[in-house]
């Protein structure tokens, strides 16, 4: 039997420690590989090996993979904010481009058999005026996030062919769920939630002009994503896959659900467009659901997230 040994980058984030988590369930010793620049150590399940390592930190990287020697790395370290890149797309390529290519030549170095990949569905395919993006639609990235999303994934076809490094390509939508961080600049559910809890108004920033309902984008379940990630380690999964449930919700809409999930009565106040926005984007979830079957609804997804919020706030 081959040893399943899973590495997870970003494992002390939102996304990562649910990866964690999920391949602690499924079997897999674990590891994660976290700079504690957003995540945070508590989100570790007790007894998971944190290697706090910068991913640009290249000595310590290779030492992290020779001590741990993962056969499977799941890469959900990034910088990723798509604001943080426009105002800083060097420091956001040194950690998505540089910082990435640290982890493969690592991998590669180990014989690591599979990387799994947390690249963006929302923000690769640029607008989705209507419809949905399926895996075959031509990426037009309009931030410097996701150029280096995209770039990060052109670097892993070459290290295949190159090296015969395997990898998948998951390209979430807009993810949600327990252990969200409130106090960033993305992550809307965790953000209205906190401020929804604490009585505080939430802007609905327009699409268009004030009073629209704003920004349509596709919300996915974080567990929908951990189980991409587990099957896409496994081998399970075409080398690139949509993550996400093809449902297009407006920002208003999803302020409207979380307050009836939360249980409060929330005050909505119309904001100007935010620049650089992009107005609406969803993804075709055919393929996911061909592997995994469906997606988790939104409805039920916010009921499960404002129970956790009501919890831990
Ligand atoms: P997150 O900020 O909670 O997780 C990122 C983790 O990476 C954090 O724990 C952080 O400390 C760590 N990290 C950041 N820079 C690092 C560095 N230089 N070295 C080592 N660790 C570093 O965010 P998340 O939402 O869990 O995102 C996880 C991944 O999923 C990211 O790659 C992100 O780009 C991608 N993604 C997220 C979404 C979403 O909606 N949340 C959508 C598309 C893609």
């Amino acid at each position: 039997m081959t040893s399943r040994r899973m590495l997870v980058t970003g494992g002390a984030g939102f996304i990562g420690s649910h990866v964690v988590e999920a391949a602690l369930e499924a079997g897999w010793e674990v590891a994660a590989l976290d700079d504690l620049s957003s995540g945070q150590r508590e989100n570790l399940p007790e007894g998971v090996h944190l290697f706090e390592v910068d991913v640009r930190d290249v000595p310590a990287v290779e030492a992290a993979f020779q001590d741990f020697r993962p056969s499977v790395v799941s890469h959900q370290a990034a910088q990723a904010s798509v604001s943080v890149s426009v105002r800083e797309p060097v420091f956001d390529a040194e950690v998505n481009v540089i910082g990435g290519l640290n982890v493969l030549l690592a991998a590669r170095a180990q014989g690591v058999e599979r990387v799994v990949f947390a690249s963006t569905g929302g923000a690769i395919y640029g607008e989705v005026p209507s419809g949905a993006a399926s895996e075959e639609t031509p990426p037009r990235p309009y931030s410097p996030y996701a150029t280096s999303k995209l770039s990060f994934e052109h670097y892993l076809e070459t290290f295949r062919q190159q090296y015969g490094l395997e990898f998948v390509i998951l390209r979430y939508g807009n993810v949600y769920g327990p252990r969200q961080n409130p106090h960033g600049e993305a992550g809307v559910v965790a953000i209205f939630a906190d401020r929804m809890l604490a009585g505080q108004p939430v802007q609905i920033n327009a699409m268009r002009e004030p009073g629209d309902g704003g920004c349509v984008r596709d919300y996915v379940y974080v567990s929908d994503v951990a189980r991409a990630n587990l099957a896409a380690a496994r081998g399970e999964t075409p080398r690139l896959l949509n993550i996400g449930t093809g449902v297009g919700t407006s920002t208003r809409e999803l302020a409207e659900q979380l307050a009836a999930a939360l249980n409060v009565q929330a005050d909505l106040r119309p904001a100007p467009p935010r620049p650089g926005d992009l107005e609406r984007s969803v993804l075709d979830p055919s393929r996911f659901q061909e592997v995994l079957g469906e997606p988790l609804g939104l409805e039920e997804g916010l009921r499960r997230t404002a129970l956790w919020a009501r919890e831990h706030r």
